[in-house]
């Protein structure tokens, strides 16, 4: 059995330790994402009554009939590639939608939010290891998606979010981590209301704090392995 309280605790302790262990934005806290995907509501209410206030999904459809049945106040995470034409739902769904990685979906998202009459939260998906299997907008693309994401008027754009690969020595994922929080550094610089760095997952989440990260977003290590 696993145990979603005890898993938790390690998973916070984790969290500080590699916190402590930074060299830069010392101070600035965590935010945990706890991961729900292939979880029932069960595992999904044990972690909020655990104290979890973040929740991640990536699947709109499981999504909406998990948080049909859910009474509690939580924060709602889009962390999955989302198709344009479930922007309507995803706005209903969702606080923030961390996989914007093209202009058209830009678009279709700011569309969905003004015919609801919402400011919607969002993240850059940066695929800064240019990895075909992931999605993500390449490096070299970024800024002129941001300038696209700053022109739609129902869009807040918030920070951005990576997914590193799946490297077997996890320590290959710091220059990665790295190089997007300079990144974020850089581009935050001449902004406001962008303070999301979406960076970590169970196997990497150490390192992608300690290079910065100020939000991570895990399932396994809290859930226990997902049967897909
Ligand atoms: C599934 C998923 C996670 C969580 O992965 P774990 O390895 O189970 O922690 C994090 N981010 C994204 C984008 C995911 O799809």
């Amino acid at each position: 059995m696993v145990s979603v309280v005890e898993n938790l605790q390690l998973v916070q302790n984790e969290i500080e330790i590699s916190r402590s262990k930074r060299t830069m934005a010392k101070n600035a806290l965590v935010t945990l994402v706890a991961v729900t995907k292939n979880h029932g509501v069960e595992m999904m209410q044990q972690a909020i009554d655990a104290g979890v206030k973040n929740i991640g999904e990536n699947r709109i459809q499981e999504a909406a009939e998990k948080f049909k049945s859910l009474n509690s106040e939580v924060t709602r995470h889009l962390i999955g590639h989302l198709q344009t034409n479930k922007a309507k739902q995803a706005v209903r769904l969702f606080d923030l939608i961390h996989s914007v990685d093209s202009e058209n979906l830009a678009a279709a998202i700011d569309k969905a939010a003004y015919s609801i009459g919402k400011i919607q939260n969002v993240l850059i998906q940066v695929n800064l290891a240019k990895e075909d299997s992931k999605f993500g907008v390449y490096e070299e693309n970024l800024e002129n998606l941001i300038a696209r994401v700053d022109a739609l008027q129902n869009l807040r754009l918030c920070g951005f979010m990576l997914i590193a690969p799946n490297y077997s020595d996890v320590e290959n994922c710091r220059p990665l981590f790295r190089r997007m929080n300079e990144i974020f550094v850089e581009v935050g610089k001449a902004r406001q209301n962008f303070d999301i760095l979406s960076m970590g997952m169970t196997h990497d989440y150490k390192i992608a704090i300690e290079e910065g990260a100020n939000l991570v977003r895990i399932g396994t290590a809290i859930f226990g392995e997902r049967n897909y």
